[in-house]
């Protein structure tokens, strides 16, 4: 292997643990006029995440992928003590495709014990999953918000996968004046439609299979949405349809189907052109939400 070798650059990844040590990095790296992007993650990392670092590399000069398990957005009743952790295997990851940092804070860092500020989140967080995990979207916020100050990113790229979350991000780093520009990335997909996530693990065999209707529900209502011209279809005939093909796919237990605005997340009754599709269902005892932007 020579210096020359990409090869050899790609095990160059640095791993950081504390704010000061990323700071320092990532001042060096300004200061020889690189941009900088993050990748936000909660680990157990699969080809949805390595899809976000994909495409800051794309964009940027540096690209720092972030894993921390973040406490304050889990209720107590939540899976926090459960999650997947992999750090090992997420590390190997993220080497293989070049990265160039990854920050990996330990719970006190990001929370020292005399911390007490909160990001109160914006409207778009206070219906859908903000309804039903009331704490989730203010944890959520207040940790990108300590991301993004962290590493001083002119970029960071979420998932379309959380629509709500990537629409209270951009929310609140336009209330808040915050200067990093916000990318969201399509939604990756294993070959039975089932968007990828870490929760996905949780899954038996016959619970994939049962999840794999999540997708089929999706594909009709793009059917059906394509059919009908703008302001001629009603939200209560689409969701009608997909609660059709969730059940028929074994998936009774439906948080919410909601046929929204794609800015706003408000509630349509004659769907427009954009119309976001927010799903959220229980297979067994593993929660997953998936979403689609209809358009004609
Ligand atoms: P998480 O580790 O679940 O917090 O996700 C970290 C980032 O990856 C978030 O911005 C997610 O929206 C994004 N993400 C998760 N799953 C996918 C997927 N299947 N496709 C694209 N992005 C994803």
């Amino acid at each position: 292997m020579t210096a020359s070798d990409p090869s050899a650059l790609r095990n160059n990844m640095q791993q950081f643990n504390t704010f000061a040590e990323m700071q320092l990095q990532v001042r060096n790296w300004k200061r020889s006029g690189a941009t900088i992007g993050v990748v936000p993650t909660m680990g157990a990392l699969h080809a949805g995440h390595l899809s976000l670092i994909e495409i800051a590399q794309k964009q940027v000069d540096r690209v720092i992928a972030t894993i921390f398990v973040n406490p304050t957005q889990f209720a107590p009743q939540e899976d926090l003590g459960q999650y997947p952790r992999t750090l090992a295997d997420d590390l190997k990851q993220l080497r293989t495709l070049g990265t160039d940092a990854v920050f990996v804070p330990a719970n006190e860092e990001v929370y020292p014990p005399d911390f007490s500020t909160f990001v109160d989140p914006p409207r778009v967080s206070l219906e859908w999953e903000g309804a039903i995990r009331p704490i989730h979207f203010r944890g959520v916020a207040t940790v990108v918000l300590k991301l993004l100050n962290g590493t001083q990113a002119d970029l960071a790229v979420f998932g379309q996968k959380d629509f709500q979350q990537a629409a209270v991000i951009k929310a609140m780093v336009r209330d808040l004046n915050h200067p990093c520009e916000i990318l969201v990335a399509p939604i990756f997909r294993e070959p039975s439609g089932l968007a990828m996530s870490s929760r996905n693990r949780y899954l038996s065999s016959v619970e994939r299979t049962r999840a794999g209707a999540i997708y089929q529900a999706i594909l009709a209502a793009r059917a059906k949405f394509s059919e009908h011209p703008s302001g001629t279809l009603s939200a209560d005939e689409l969701e009608t349809l997909m609660r059709e093909h969730l059940r028929a796919g074994g998936i009774t237990d439906i948080d919410y189907i909601a046929l929204v605005d794609p800015d706003s997340l408000q509630r349509l009754d004659c769907l427009t052109n954009p119309t976001a599709v927010l799903v959220a269902v229980r297979v067994g005892s593993t929660r997953l939400i998936d979403n689609d932007i209809l358009s004609l």
